[in-house]
């Protein structure tokens, strides 16, 4: 699902942060552990094509996604990649069914409230279509950014640490929901963490190191 060809990034001022020549087959489930500054964030922004990265390659879905043009990128990710960021940046003036409009509209997808009717009954968010962020827990808030990276069936799942302030039970749902929300739509799926709760319920890690990047096999 994705391919990394001697990829790095580095930030103005910023250290090198080299990346593993890392592949995830379609429908595969993995970790990408690391400490604090590993870079975790930077690599699922580059995969997630929001991050162009300084030299090398991501190979998402077949396509280099430093080859697309603006306009191709948001309608590549809008429908290939389902991303929940660390901050959930749900839209706080839209209504949670809105949010999830929004996606299917910045893919460049047609309006199909059906499927987000599917989707929010599936994750136990049907009562809640009509209300805003603000009206949310933060346990229903993050199920509304699942609901929202899943909607348009992405063949590539991202979370950035969803776990963090959570339970032990919490947590626990919280993967469970991803693991079985990127199965439903065939996806692969990739969480950073470096939650060890997280990193125990998966068999692949991709492991960062934030002394020597790219010296650490997967
Ligand atoms: P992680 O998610 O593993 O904590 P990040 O990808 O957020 O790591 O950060 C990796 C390194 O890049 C850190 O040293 C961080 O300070 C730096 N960094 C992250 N984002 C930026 C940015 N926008 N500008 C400059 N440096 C950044
Ligand atoms: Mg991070």
């Amino acid at each position: 699902m994705f391919e990394l060809k001697s990829l790095s990034h580095r930030y103005p001022a910023g250290q090198e942060l080299a990346f593993p020549d890392w592949t995830l087959a379609q429908g595969e489930h993995a970790v990408l552990v690391g400490p604090s500054g590993s870079g975790k964030t930077t690599l699922l922004s580059i995969v997630g094509g929001m991050l162009s990265p300084s030299q090398g390659q991501a190979i998402v879905a077949g396509q280099d996604i430093a080859q697309l043009s603006a306009g191709t990128l948001d309608r590549f990710r809008g429908q290939t990649i389902g991303l929940v960021p660390q901050r959930l940046h749900l839209i706080a003036s839209l209504t949670v069914a809105e949010n999830l409009q929004l996606a299917q509209y910045l893919a460049r997808l047609p309006q199909d409230a059906s499927r987000i009717s599917a989707v929010l009954d599936r994750l136990g968010l049907a009562e809640l279509a009509k209300r805003r962020p603000h009206q949310l827990s933060g346990g229903q808030a993050q199920r509304v950014a699942i609901a929202r990276a899943v909607v348009n069936q992405p063949k590539l799942l991202l979370a950035d640490e969803p776990t963090a302030n959570l339970d032990d039970a919490a947590t626990e749902a919280v993967i469970a929901l991803l693991e079985r929300e990127a199965a439903v739509v065939g996806a692969s799926l990739l969480i950073a963490s470096h939650d060890g709760r997280v990193k125990g319920r998966f068999a692949r890690h991709l492991a960062l190191s934030q002394s020597c990047p790219a010296q650490v096999a997967a």
